[in-house]
């Protein structure tokens, strides 16, 4: 079985917005087996979109449309439809309901544009989008399955799942995909421990990525059967969990603060932050996470040394003769924030982000991170490369590691 994956969009064609829809749908059509011919980008143009619908129709089995359906002038997706199978927009009148209840529902008026979005080619069936107004579109183009689903990547995803996957069965040749995250170790070293499983053609093959401060080992297995693929992948993860043990955080979509999340609320136990440098990046982090409020009860940005007196009680001597960057001043931060807010953990970290306030014996990347709990404060001292957001980014996943290690 074959797709085309066609994105639509002004956006897309100019290059302001990078295309993730379509990496997402392909990748999404490889686990079923289904392989992806070609991926188009048009512009929000009637004529060159329709053309494109109409020309992937004649070479693929299934053709995943995204973008155009919104409101506005230049979404002309759904008239583009209507002219590939030759015939008009009808309102539908009971998507015009649910629309106008929709609305409703948040308290709002619907605009006259908005209408539109209740307009069904003849020959063609709209999709529930539970996540937005634009409903989805699926039509029969010569023997080929064509879905057109909204641009927005959340209401994509969730359209594609939920009601647009269950329709395309499964063909021959899956790919299963699989990502094992790891912190800790550097990416050489990682590679040094999986080598023998790395070999170039191997199935499955394995392979190792660094985003974001993480090393991550990515699986790939092929069979023609996509539930084997996907058992080769998952065999293959716990391979690689075993021997690289504690350096791994997690798989798929887990994240540190996640993972930690998860410990925390196993553990029963309650966490707060004192950020200086990554000034309150942790705390974003930890409550990007939904179910947080269970375990994370607070932070406080100290960036001035005034704020790490006043409400963390760090002692004004102990800075003038360590600096705010310093051992000391990190465990205080922890402490005094664990004190205040009464939990069991606190993080805290002080360092020099950089570009600029760096000195000779306080260069620029020199960061401390203190974890305090019951039993005591830890603080690590790392000097990070990289850029002001790199390091601050490391920092932050330097303390959710450390409390990791310790809740294991
Ligand atoms: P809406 O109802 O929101 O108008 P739409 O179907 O018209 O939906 P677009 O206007 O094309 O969608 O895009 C809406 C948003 O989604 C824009 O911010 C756009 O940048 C983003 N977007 C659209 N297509 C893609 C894509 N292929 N990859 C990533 N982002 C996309
Ligand atoms: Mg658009």
């Amino acid at each position: 079985m074959n797709a085309i994956i066609i994105s639509i969009g002004e956006e897309l064609t100019t290059g302001q917005t990078v295309n993730t829809n379509s990496a997402y749908l392909a990748r999404r059509l490889a686990e079923r087996g289904i392989r992806t011919l070609e991926h188009c980008t048009v512009s929000d143009e009637r004529a060159p979109v329709a053309a494109a619908i109409a020309r992937a129709a004649e070479s693929a089995e299934i053709v995943l449309v995204s973008g155009g359906l919104g409101p506005t002038e230049d979404d002309l997706t759904r008239h583009a439809l209507a002219d590939v199978l030759g015939t008009e927009l009808l309102l539908d009148p009971k998507r015009l309901a649910h629309l106008e209840e929709w609305f409703r529902a948040r308290g709002r008026a619907m605009a006259d544009s908005n209408r539109v979005q209740a307009m069904v080619p003849r020959g063609a069936e709209a999709i529930d989008n539970r996540m937005g107004t634009a409903p989805g579109l699926a039509a029969v183009v010569k023997s080929a399955k064509v879905f057109i689903m909204p641009g927005v990547p959340s209401e994509m995803k969730v359209m594609y799942d939920e009601q647009i996957a269950p329709l395309l069965g499964e063909g021959a040749g899956a790919i299963a995909f699989k990502i094992v995250h790891t912190y800790g170790a550097g990416e050489s070293d990682l590679g040094a421990r999986i080598a023998d499983l790395m070999r170039r053609g191997a199935n499955p093959l394995v392979g190792t990525t660094v985003a974001a401060g993480l090393v991550s080992v990515r699986i790939e297995a092929h069979d023609r059967v996509p539930a084997r693929a996907r058992e080769m992948a998952a065999e293959m993860a716990a391979e690689v969990r075993r021997r690289l043990g504690e350096l791994v955080v997690g798989e798929d979509e887990e994240t540190l603060a996640s993972v930690v999340g998860a410990l925390l609320r196993k553990a029963g136990a309650t966490l707060a932050t004192a950020e200086s440098c990554t000034g309150g990046m942790i705390g974003e982090m930890i409550t990007g996470v939904s179910g947080s409020s269970e375990y994370y009860l607070g932070g406080v940005i100290a960036y001035d040394n005034r704020v790490k007196q006043e409400l963390l009680g760090v002692g004004e001597a102990m800075l003038r003769e360590h600096g705010a960057v310093s051992e000391p001043v990190a465990a205080a931060m922890a402490e005094g924030c664990r004190k205040r807010f009464a939990s069991d953990w606190a993080i805290g970290v002080t360092g020099v982000a950089g570009p600029t306030g760096g000195t000779a014996d306080k260069p620029v990347g020199l960061v401390y991170v203190a974890l305090a709990g019951k039993g005591g404060t830890e603080v690590i001292r790392s000097q990070f490369p990289g850029t002001r957001d790199v390091i601050r980014v490391r920092a932050s996943l330097m303390g959710l590691n450390m409390l990791r290690r310790k809740l294991l």
